[in-house]
């Protein structure tokens, strides 16, 4: 098939394309603290109640209910205190009749007493402790198991881990847990003008900024990138490159750059010639020109070489594959409704992502352009809060047009 014949495909159908060729990855078993924001591969029961012992949720004096029950502040109960129990340990006598037992939060509930008066409530003269009304049977007590139950199913596979559920991995025992292992993603930057961060500039070179905003969109969604460089526009350095990242065992290579139409565009050769190429272009802006295919059965995903539209690309199809590989359901970026401040103009029929900054006024949020909206602008992606979305049957906004503004990173001003 010659390039031109390959349709531009809509954004929803390139995803889709994209994302049949994922699937969760193999389980691996690690500490629970770096579990933090990865998926549970396997369903976690408990094997005791929680908490474990019935126990006194206030500091206080543990009192048999029935002792109480004619207390008042003109008519008050004495009891007799007998003991002083710390939590951590258990109180090896029972608390008879017109007895009580000096006890502090969490301490379990000695035999016989079912009840605490707390502290603030009581007095005391000598060993003697005075109430002055009726504690109901379970007055203050925590019962055994009321958190989780023996047998329970507490987290069950597919839950992101928090640290709500780190902490509760910890409460039922268990040092470590069973997630999806994270995937291996190989980076490339291609471009005989591209050198790197560290190479002295020359006349006609510019610094690989996808290799960097790239690898770091990896780790930030949880995959570990593995960077592979930058290759000149030689379909043997490319061939050699792809070579490389499958001797890694990745599970998906993200190339940036040499997909469009020049003269120098290897991408697509080396993908046809080594693998396959499923489709390439999408019908959106910036990033429109975007090869998929597979290379011995790994999936690579051609960005486009501009600074904006390869990010701009990660985030609509490479985050998504990324999180599929975690386990992860949860696929889209928030979104919220906002005003699209300047009216914008264009007629291509592509879905356009522009870079906006968020204002809140009078109840209202507010997307301002970030200035020029050029795919090499990455000035517009640093002072970008969200996208705001503009169909692609749209030619023109009308003022005040209500727009979708997918957020990038929640602002850290409001
Ligand atoms: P290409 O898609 O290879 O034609 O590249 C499109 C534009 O993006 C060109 O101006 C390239 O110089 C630029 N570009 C390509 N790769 C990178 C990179 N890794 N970092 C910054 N700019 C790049
Ligand atoms: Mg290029």
């Amino acid at each position: 098939m010659k390039y031109d014949e390959y349709p531009m495909l809509p954004v929803e159908e390139a995803r889709a394309r994209i994302l049949a060729n994922f699937r969760p990855l193999e389980p691996e078993t690690i500490p629970i603290l770096d579990g933090l924001d990865r998926v549970l591969a396997e369903d976690v029961y408990s094997d005791m109640d929680i908490p474990p012992l019935t126990n006194t949720a206030m500091d206080g004096y543990a009192v048999r209910s029935a002792d109480t029950a004619g207390a008042s502040e003109t008519h008050p109960v004495r009891l007799k205190i007998v003991a002083d129990l710390a939590a951590g340990y258990v109180l090896d006598r029972p608390v008879q009749a017109g007895e009580a037992v000096r006890i502090m939060t969490g301490a379990p509930m000695p035999e016989g007493a079912d009840a605490v008066a707390p502290f603030e409530q009581v007095e005391v003269e000598g060993d003697e402790v005075i109430l002055f009304k009726p504690y109901p049977q379970w007055k203050n007590v925590r019962h055994a198991g009321e958190d989780v139950r023996k047998g329970q199913l507490v987290l069950p596979r597919g839950k992101v881990l928090r640290a709500q559920e780190i902490g509760m991995l910890a409460a039922l025992g268990h040092p470590t847990v069973q997630v999806h292992r994270r995937p291996r993603v190989a980076v490339l930057s291609t471009g005989d003008e591209v050198i790197d961060v560290t190479d002295p500039w020359q006349p006609g070179k510019i610094r690989d900024a996808n290799g960097y905003s790239v690898s770091a969109l990896i780790l930030k969604y949880g995959g570990e990138p593995v960077r592979l460089g930058i290759a000149p526009d030689t379909i043997e350095a490319l061939t050699e490159k792809m070579r490389e990242a499958l001797d890694l065992g990745v599970d998906f290579i993200l190339t940036s750059g040499g997909v469009s139409m020049g003269d120098f565009d290897v991408v697509k050769k080396v993908l046809a010639s080594e693998g396959e190429m499923h489709f390439w272009r999408a019908r959106m802006k910036p990033g429109k020109p975007m090869a998929f295919g597979e290379i011995q059965g790994v999936p690579l995903l051609g960005l486009p070489g501009n600074p904006v539209s390869s990010m701009i690309s990660f985030e609509l199809f490479a985050r998504p594959a990324i999180l599929t590989m975690l386990g992860k359901k949860k696929l889209e970026k928030p979104v919220i409704d906002a005003i699209l401040a300047e009216p914008v103009k264009r007629k291509d029929n592509r879905r356009h992502y522009l870079r906006v900054w968020l204002e809140e006024k009078d109840g209202q949020t507010y997307a301002h352009l970030t200035g020029d909206q050029g795919s090499g602008i990455l000035l517009s992606m640093v002072q970008a809060d969200g996208l705001a979305i503009i169909p692609e049957e749209l030619n023109s906004t009308p003022p005040d047009f209500p727009v979708k503004v997918m957020i990038l990173d929640w602002p850290e001003v409001a």
